[in-house]
């Protein structure tokens, strides 16, 4: 089991901006480990540390959701610095449950940050790993796949969602 839960919208955390990390101590990396068991324990192929609570800027990332090991990317202070192309795509979160919609955001995208040992890198990334990539760090900016509705979808998102958590609250 992992040993964060994932936050879910309706909590502070998941819209403010995240604080940059400025050096990799022992919580860092703890988080770190954690926000990836909880990323593979609800099967996503991407977490931000709001997700869990934390409001720095770390991100992790796994386009093939723990199939292939190469493809697991943790990274610190993520900045995108170019993008290209439009590609629109359904998207879930999880941190909102049971809503998807469709998003356009670039289909390539080369941005740069900082790996767990320090060093800087430079990434770029195509298709759904820079989709995950834009969404995550949508996250570190208070920014939620909500907030690409119009007012009237989100309207009905919000009744919707209240209602899927009195449902949820009439579980227990
Ligand atoms: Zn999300």
């Amino acid at each position: 089991m992992p040993r964060r839960r994932i936050v879910i919208y309706g909590d502070p955390v998941l819209q403010k901006d995240a604080e940059s990390i400025t050096s990799i101590s022992s919580s860092i990396i703890a988080l770190a480990e954690d926000m990836q068991a909880a990323m593979y324990a609800g099967n996503g192929v991407g977490l931000a540390a709001p997700q869990v609570g934390a409001s720095v800027r770390l991100i992790v990332l796994d386009p093939s959701a723990g199939r292939d090991p190469r493809q697991r990317l943790v990274v610190i202070n993520p900045e995108i610095l170019e993008m290209e192309e439009e590609e629109t795509a359904e998207e879930g979160c999880l941190s909102i449950p049971e809503f998807v919609t469709d998003v356009s955001r670039a289909r390539l995208i080369r941005a740069i940050g900082m790996t767990m040992d320090g060093k800087s890198v430079e990434i770029e990334a195509e298709g759904l790993a820079a989709r995950a990539f834009q969404h995550e760090l949508d996250h570190l900016n208070g920014r939620l796949l909500i907030d690409f509705l119009n007012p009237l979808q989100r309207d009905i998102f919000e009744r919707k969602y209240q209602q899927m958590l009195s449902r949820k609250r009439n579980l227990l």
